[in-house]
């Protein structure tokens, strides 16, 4: 179990490339995935989302997944079956920019309950405009809060960011690149926890399927100048909406 917890984090870890989650004691099914890691890719035209699945074999599923993430939400909340609570507050995190865009990691204690399934938080990260949209609307900004089951499965929560007051949680986050600071996570959030829910997978390559994706109704707000801090630093970080064939809401 631990070690398809191990490849499991991995891919968690591929979802933001984060260079610092390498392990070098890679299981078999994580050899893969650790050959995976070494093909380089972006946001450009020559290694974006437009050729991630080329990229690679072990990208193809960029290529031919059918429950691909990020998706275009309707406008109506269809989502109200599930019962979904954050266990947030505040705790000291690593926060860097793993070239792909910038993440705090979480030790313990932190988690998310969607349904009956529970999930430890193990970082968020940041992208410059956001990947999911709402009734075609991008926002300019969202966070994604990524968690893993005991058993490695993956679940996330995004949150949309508005232009508008400052935030001081993201300010700690611009300060202190490749430092470890004290984040309010439960702060970062709106109170309403109605999300939209549905199957999905990393947005980042190798665009593993199976992660159970949550994407908040209600957008928070970051000062324009703090999203264009994060997009200086990131570039421009967000997947294309992929088709939703006929995933349920
Ligand atoms: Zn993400």
């Amino acid at each position: 179990m631990l070690k398809r917890n191990q490849f499991l984090i991995m891919s968690a870890c591929a979802a933001l490339a984060v260079a610092g989650c390498k392990q070098s004691d890679a299981p078999a099914d994580g050899d893969k995935e650790a050959k995976a890691e070494k093909v380089a890719w972006g946001y450009g035209a020559e290694d974006g989302p437009a050729k991630w699945g080329d990229l690679s074999e072990d990208y193809a599923t960029c290529k031919t997944g059918t429950v691909q993430s990020p998706v275009d939400l309707p406008a109506v909340d269809a989502a109200k079956t599930i019962k979904v609570t954050g266990n947030y507050g505040a705790a000291s995190a690593e926060v860097e920019n793993d070239g792909h865009g910038v993440k705090a990691s979480f030790g313990e204690g932190f988690t998310l309950t969607s349904g009956e399934n529970t999930y430890d938080m193990l970082q968020f990260h940041y992208h410059t405009p956001s990947e999911n949209k709402i009734a075609g609307k991008a926002f300019p900004m969202t966070a994604h809060l990524v968690h893993s089951d005991k058993d490695g499965n993956l679940a996330v929560l995004g949150v949309m960011f508005e232009e508008g007051e400052a935030n001081a949680q993201v300010q700690a986050v611009i300060d202190n690149i490749g430092k470890k600071v004290d984040i309010d996570v439960a702060a970062m959030l709106p109170s309403d926890m109605t999300v939209y829910n549905f199957k999905g997978s990393l947005t980042t390559p190798p665009c593993s399927e199976g992660v159970n994706w949550h994407v908040l109704t209600t957008p928070v707000t970051a000062s324009k100048e703090q999203i264009a801090a994060l997009n200086k630093i990131m570039g421009d970080n967000a997947r294309p909406v992929q088709p939703m064939n006929d995933r349920a809401i």
